[in-house]
């Protein structure tokens, strides 16, 4: 918009009636008496005055939950007098939103990361102060050492996974993939489940592929299916108890396949249900600390599914188990 020295509108554009309702003449009417804000009021004044306004975060009551950058520049004649204030609105409420949670993401690392890095410099104080410590006693301490050691080494490697994955969205691109990336899914399920079974053998938990393997291939990168098999059979086995039973099944549809992993596990409350994709929950905070979770498994498997077109959800009841599910399309044969 554009006033005179007397805050008196000499023009606005459509955006601008657009975002305040203003749909009378609004040529020689007052900016305040017009939008009764006086935030932008003052910054017209300002202006009026001479003196540059950048950056004001303006609301108007018009549009409730969005935020505005204001920016008013006075404007001068050949002799430096004001003649005209200019002002700019940009919708500032996107990346406000964005600023909120990459604070939030940056409290929620560091607190991560906190927790691991406190503890393993707290058992090597311990063994630095007492010199006297038996052999036994300091290898008992270098192995909590070196489980939150383990514990930090897969928060960085999935947090840059995440970053990777968010790199390449904002960009607007697909993750990096073969041109026509196609995946024979019950090949790389086989070596998941086969790289899987030291751990779910150590827990008696059988873990198989169930069902017809299907004919069709899924259009997505071999590597991000397997991270994606690897992330819910993981959850799998770990929120399971002795002599459970893990599943993969998949079946062909039309123009997706549906893969689901089953299990028999601890199952997650109602109210977690929502959740649980989301980076850093979870459903308790104490026993996923000590199955070493980094709360970023299942964010890690949404954003490598729906980048690649598909969708995940999951079903479970507590005390019966859990059954997460997720959709690919399928390779057009080349
Ligand atoms: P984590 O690394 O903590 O396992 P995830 O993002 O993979 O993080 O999972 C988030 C939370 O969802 C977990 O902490 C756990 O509480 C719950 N969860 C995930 N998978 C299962 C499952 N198969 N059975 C029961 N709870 C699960």
């Amino acid at each position: 918009m554009i006033t005179d020295p007397a805050g008196r509108f000499l023009l606005v554009n459509d955006a601008f009636r657009e975002l305040f309702q203003q749909k009378q003449v609004l040529i020689g009417m007052t900016v305040l008496s017009t939008l009764r804000n006086s935030a932008i009021h003052e910054a017209i004044q300002k202006g009026i005055e001479g003196n540059r306004v950048i950056d004001l975060e303006v609301e108007a009551a018009e549009a409730p939950g969005r935020t505005f950058l204001m920016n008013a520049h006075p404007i001068l004649d050949q002799q430096n007098k004001v003649i005209g204030v200019v002002a700019v609105f940009r919708d500032y409420t996107r990346l406000k939103r964005l600023e909120k949670s990459r604070r939030e993401f940056v409290e929620n690392v560091s607190h991560e990361l906190r927790s691991p890095l406190s503890i393993i410099q707290g058992y090597i104080e311990t063994i630095l102060d007492n010199p006297d410590l038996g052999r036994e006693e300091i290898a008992g301490f270098l192995r909590i050492t070196k489980k939150h050691s383990d514990r930090l080494t897969a928060l960085v490697s999935d947090l840059l996974t995440i970053s990777s994955f968010e790199a390449a969205e904002s960009a607007g691109l697909k993750p990096a993939a073969a041109p026509f990336p196609s995946c024979d899914l019950k090949a790389v399920t086989q070596k998941v489940i086969d790289d899987m079974r030291i751990v779910s053998e150590r827990k008696k938990i059988t873990l198989h592929l169930q069902g017809e393997p299907i004919e069709q291939c899924a259009a997505i990168d071999p590597g991000h299916v397997e991270q994606v098999l690897f992330n819910l059979l993981d959850n799998a086995v770990k929120y399971s108890l002795e002599g459970g039973r893990v599943t993969v099944e998949a079946s062909g549809g039309d123009d997706a396949i549906i893969v689901c992993v089953a299990d028999t596990g601890a199952g997650i409350p109602e109210s977690s249900l929502p959740h649980v994709f989301e980076r850093f929950y979870r459903v308790d905070r104490a026993r996923t600390r000590e199955v070493g979770g980094t709360g970023l498994g299942l964010s890690i498997v949404k954003h490598i599914i729906q980048s690649n077109g598909g969708r995940v959800w999951v079903e479970s009841r507590v005390g019966e188990g859990s059954k997460f599910y997720f959709t690919l399309p399928i390779a057009k044969p080349a």
